[in-house]
């Protein structure tokens, strides 16, 4: 293509440039979810349905982005971890968050109707994104530790705040009973007055999602194939067939050494 006049305008672009050595994380975040989720009656405090259909927008981003190594999801969130080392993009922080993003967005609503098939969505969804580095091990770790912890507070809090109103508290009365409680007194509501023993709720409620590329046991895997992951079968690497890693979906402690120790490959 010839130069023209108007060329000079590109000079107006500021680099973005990932830092080198750095880990690049992109989050998303639903807009508005509190809106959404009443406009489409997610169950409350947790719609099942909703999460997974979140894992599996995310897993179509992990299928076009390769260099995605590990997804962490929340509620309407996302944590998408490239590898330290990535190229994707010459490492342009803006091209890395928008296409993560627009792919993850148009995934959630083309998957809908799998995952609520009797539910009309009512308008389309939009999602935030932002890309941050995280220059250790140490702080990637304690970035997804912050994210499961925050998953933790928020549904120990929402479990409670809903049993209470479902009990027939209003609204306004069950954030009154609950103000400047901490997490001891909720265990105690929960147990005391509805018989539920927190700790036996659902994984996937108290510690969330972790998408990672199973190196090791690839038999486990049995994906629905989709648009994205025949596609990524039929990507050549010097000519080769090259075959995806299967993605596993876990809802484990990623606090703790346990899970680094098992998939020590992550932090490659
Ligand atoms: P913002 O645009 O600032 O992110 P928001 O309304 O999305 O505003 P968040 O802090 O992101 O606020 O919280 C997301 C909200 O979406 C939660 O508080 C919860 O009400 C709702 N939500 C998300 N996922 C689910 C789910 N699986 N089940 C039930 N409710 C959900
Ligand atoms: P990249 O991911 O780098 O943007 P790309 O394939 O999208 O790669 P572009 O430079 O953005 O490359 O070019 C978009 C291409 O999409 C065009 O070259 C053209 O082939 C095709 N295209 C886009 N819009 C139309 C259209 N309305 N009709 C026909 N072809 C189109
Ligand atoms: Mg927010
Ligand atoms: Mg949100
Ligand atoms: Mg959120
Ligand atoms: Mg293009």
């Amino acid at each position: 293509m010839t130069n023209s006049q108007f060329e000079y305008v590109r000079k107006f672009e500021l680099p973005d440039m990932c830092l080198p050595n750095c880990w690049p994380i992109v989050r998303i975040d639903g807009k508005n979810f509190h809106k959404f989720s009443h406009k489409h009656e997610f169950e409350k405090p947790n719609d099942a349905r909703a999460l997974k259909l979140m894992s599996r927008a995310a897993q179509e981003v992990m299928n076009g982005m390769v260099d995605v190594v590990l997804a962490y999801g929340q509620s309407d969130e996302y944590s998408f971890v490239f590898k330290k080392s990535t190229t994707s993009f010459n490492r342009r922080a803006s091209k890395l968050s928008s296409l993560v993003v627009s792919q993850f967005a148009s995934a959630y609503v083309f998957h809908w109707k799998s995952f609520f098939p009797d539910k009309e969505l009512l308008y389309p969804p939009a999602f935030d994104a932002r890309t941050v580095l995280y220059p250790s091990d140490k702080n990637l770790r304690d970035y997804l530790s912050w994210r499961q912890v925050d998953c933790h507070i928020n549904n120990l809090q929402n479990t409670t705040f809903w049993a209470l109103v479902h009990s027939g508290l209003t609204p306004t009365d069950a954030q009154e009973r609950l103000k400047g409680t901490l997490a001891s007194d909720k265990n105690e509501i929960l147990f005391a007055q509805f018989g539920i023993n927190y700790n036996n709720l659902e994984q996937i409620f108290r510690k969330g999602t972790v998408v990672i590329r199973d190196k090791k046991k690839p038999q486990t895997f049995q994906p629905a194939a989709t648009a994205g992951e025949a596609k990524e079968n039929k990507r050549t690497e010097r000519g080769k067939k090259q075959i995806p890693t299967p993605l596993l979906e876990l809802h484990v402690d990623v606090i703790k050494d346990e899970f680094w120790k098992i998939y020590p490959h992550l932090l490659d």
